[in-house]
């Protein structure tokens, strides 16, 4: 099957072996994959268990069985060596791995005749921009998309754009185009830029369009665009109480670690949860270390400015950009969200990951942010973005729905830059 791909040319990566993603993830396995592992024979000899022990069943009912790779005590993946590599890599090859750790941390989305690529910003490389160009691995990407798109992938409906509008495929890219194009601008810091997105988009949520198509939609996005550029000025409003009180219950999701050992830490594992998210709710006192990066340090102390590292405005365009154009924000890529509330959610990742990263500095006794806590940050909320449950729930939607009509999100954005 000949697939067109759309790659996102403006990231590097290539794998540096760092063993990150095989202690994050929990691995499904189909059950063919299953019988390839169970036939190379694995062994204590080899260091890890043998048979069944490989894998731990989870969900689904007894008639549908589905599997995951084991886990070692400290969560990491059974195969996982002490020098942080693959054992399956390392004895039988790349290509006997299963295709989730392929992948990795590639994303494809059908975007109308072609197929867009993504990229998970849990891996390290990937958030330093570490490695070859996309160009340079074009070959493998490709490989892997005739792997894992299935076959009539152009029938996939294009994600709804709000809730009550939808447009055909190449309408939806056009705004896709326009989102893009307005975090490409050079000339002012990626603050604005999200703004000025959210406003214009804010005005498509209220159109109808019946009657725009086409280059008369391009023309419409174009004079929205234009007003977005001269509404949005520099402000100094602050989050409300209940604002900041919707941020951090929200924030708090983005901060968990939620390992295969925690998950199997049952009753104990979600009271854990519950009295953390109470004290996230009251914001006062000290935080609840929820992974083992941060330390116990008082809310209050994170309200103060940490400044903003210059070189963070790279990052951060350049994750915005590749989440944008690789459609990884909205419709099956996430939750099946329609493309403005995709964007209202993307958006407050900014925020969460800011307070995150100064959570990492307050962990170490430090008032000033730097480029590793946010890019450390941002590895530990782009975790969840898209993959944990939990974020397509009724009550984190609505969460989001809450912030954006009280107009809190612009306000977030600012207050946790400075
Ligand atoms: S099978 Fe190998 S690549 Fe996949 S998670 Fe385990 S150690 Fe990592």
């Amino acid at each position: 099957m000949a697939i067109s791909l759309t790659l996102p040319t403006i990231q590097n990566w290539s794998c540096h072996n760092c063993g990150g993603c095989c202690r994050q993830h929990a691995i499904e396995v189909t059950e063919e994959e299953r019988q390839r592992i169970l036939s190379q024979g694995w062994t204590a000899n080899d260091g890890t268990p043998s048979g069944n022990a490989l894998f731990e069943r989870h969900g689904g009912p007894p008639w549908a069985k589905r599997y995951q790779l084991a886990h070692q005590a400290d969560g990491a993946c059974v195969f996982l060596d002490e020098r942080g590599l693959c054992r399956i890599h390392a004895k039988f090859g790349e290509a006997a791995k299963p295709l989730a750790c392929r992948i990795y941390p590639y994303a494809f989305h059908p975007a109308g005749k072609k197929v867009t690529v993504s990229l998970r910003f849990s891996c390290p490389s990937v958030v330093a921009n570490l490695g070859r160009s996309m160009n340079h691995n074009a070959d493998e990407i490709k490989q892997l998309a005739r792997d894992v798109v299935p076959e009539g992938y152009e029938r996939t409906l294009p994600p709804a754009l709000s809730a009550n509008e939808r447009l055909d495929w190449p309408d939806l890219l056009r705004v896709v185009d326009a989102i893009n194009a307005t975090l490409a601008t050079t000339d002012v810091p990626i603050t604005i830029k999200l703004q000025r997105a959210l406003f214009w988009l804010s005005l498509v949520q209220q159109s109808r369009f019946d009657k725009l198509s086409g280059a008369r939609l391009t023309e419409f996005l174009d004079i929205i665009r234009q007003a977005a550029v001269e509404e949005i000025q520099p402000s100094s409003d602050s989050p409300t109480p209940l604002g900041r009180m919707q941020f951090r219950m929200l924030t708090a999701q983005y901060a968990r670690k939620d390992t295969a050992t925690d998950l199997a830490a049952g009753w104990r594992g979600r009271w854990k949860l519950f009295r953390a998210a109470t004290r996230f709710a009251r914001g006062t006192g000290n935080i609840p270390p929820l992974q083992s990066v941060f330390r116990e340090v008082p809310f209050e102390s994170l309200e103060q400015p940490f400044g903003f590292p210059a070189e963070s405005e790279e990052l951060w365009t350049r994750y915005f950009r590749v989440k944008v154009a690789g459609l990884h924000f909205c419709g099956p890529a996430y939750y099946g969200v329609p493309l403005v509330e995709g964007f209202q959610s993307l958006a407050l990742i900014f925020p969460a990951t800011m307070w995150i990263a100064r959570w990492l500095a307050a962990s170490q006794s430090r008032v000033q942010l730097t480029h590793e806590n946010i890019s450390q940050a941002l590895a530990i909320s782009d975790h969840h973005h898209g993959y944990s449950p939990i974020f397509g729930s009724f009550g984190f939607r609505r969460r989001v729905h809450t912030l954006e009509q009280m107009g809190e999100i612009p306000k977030l954005i600012r207050w946790y830059s400075l």
